[in-house]
């Protein structure tokens, strides 16, 4: 039988439970040494934790529930890993080098039903969604990585951007986020972690009240319902006026800046006009948004699909300066391995069903 991860326990879950199960609550502090300072990958390492403890935890926990199936290192440092879950479904999660630090994206569902229409990992509808362990457990696989590089990195940033709406999957994101932020554990700074939504309204507002003091950004892509509608689905549940006013909200009630995403298309959505509907929706809040321009990496899935001419992105950056938006073009990382979001997970899924066929 599957068993939970053990990395799905906030500190306060893990000793309620530890003492429901007659152990001092103290025990807590000692497994979580263990786990996030330490890194150990089995109960048997825990060499403090009495063997009662640690027998109780074995039977009911589990440190290890992903296993590495493939792994992809690009020149500019950039690893892919393609991990497979306890059921047998692979997930997708990128460790990628900055400047300030090194950051990891992960997944937090398996497939995808938002259906944005340039996404290869919108192209494998939603199986399930994850756990808050199997979510905080990429992270600490990324960290043994490191560890046994040995050359003593620290993951430092989280991106909640990998496959799956991170809101779809609301309170197990909410969990992990507060077990990755706690000082006794991985302690990532809050600062440091950005939660990227497709723009589900309600949850936007959910997220505001919920104090957690991380950065939200929001995938918006084109500046009006129309094209909009064309490239997400999704803004015919949430059109633009709905999703600027939870925007609104947000801004209020958190006095946090917003990041807006906008993947620029070439002859979709990258022209000057567009630029400047954007730089328009924003024109009350320049001092709280921040606009993130990502050059499309191309699928074969999509085809009608393709990336903007680099005069196309520099004139589009140039004209939301003029309008006083602050903006960057996104850097990119691992443009020699299967860079989009979910390319990897889908070429490694078909080549697997391509070997059952052909046995
Ligand atoms: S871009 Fe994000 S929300 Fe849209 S289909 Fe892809 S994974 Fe889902």
């Amino acid at each position: 039988m599957n068993k939970n991860s053990i990395y799905g326990l906030t500190f306060n879950q893990l000793a309620t439970w530890l003492l429901e199960h007659g152990h001092k609550k103290h025990r807590a502090s000692q497994v979580w040494d263990y786990l996030y300072r330490k890194r150990v990958t089995d109960f048997s390492m825990m060499t403090e934790v009495n063997k009662e403890c640690k027998t109780l935890l074995e039977e009911n926990f589990a440190i290890q529930t992903l296993s590495q199936h493939v792994k992809q290192e690009a020149s500019d440092g950039t690893v892919k890993f393609l991990f497979k879950l306890q059921d047998g479904n692979l997930i997708e999660t990128v460790l990628m080098r900055h400047k300030y630090g090194l950051s990891v994206c992960v997944t937090t569902q398996v497939g995808c039903n938002i259906g944005c229409s340039f996404c290869a990992s919108g192209l494998l509808t939603k199986t399930r969604d994850l756990s808050s362990g199997e979510i905080v457990e990429q992270i600490m696989n990324v960290q043994h990585h490191l560890d046994n590089a040995k050359q003593e990195e620290k993951v430092s940033h989280i991106v909640v951007m990998g496959i799956g709406e991170p809101f779809d999957n609301f309170e197990n994101m909410v969990d992990f986020l507060q077990i990755i932020i706690d000082p006794k554990g991985l302690s990532i700074g809050s600062r440091h972690i950005t939660v990227s939504t497709s723009g589900i309204v309600n949850k936007i507002y959910e997220f505001a009240d919920t104090n957690l003091p991380v950065n939200l950004a929001i995938s918006l892509h084109a500046p009006n319902n129309e094209l909009r509608t064309k490239i997400m689905k999704i803004n015919r549940a949430f059109p633009v006026e709905q999703l600027m006013d939870a925007i609104k909200y947000y801004i209020e009630k958190t006095n946090r800046r917003i990041t807006i995403e906008y993947i620029l298309l070439k002859d979709v959505n990258d022209h000057i006009e567009e630029a400047k509907e954007l730089a328009a929706l924003f024109e009350d809040k320049k001092k709280k948004v921040y606009i993130n321009l990502i050059p499309y990496n191309p699928v074969d899935e999509h085809s009608q699909y393709q990336r903007s001419a680099q005069e196309s992105v520099l004139a589009f950056y140039d004209t939301l300066k003029k309008n006083g938006i602050n903006c960057k073009i996104r850097q990119e990382h691992g443009t020699d391995i299967d860079a989009a979001c979910g390319q990897l997970r889908s070429k490694q899924i078909k080549q697997d069903k391509g070997k059952t066929v052909n046995q």
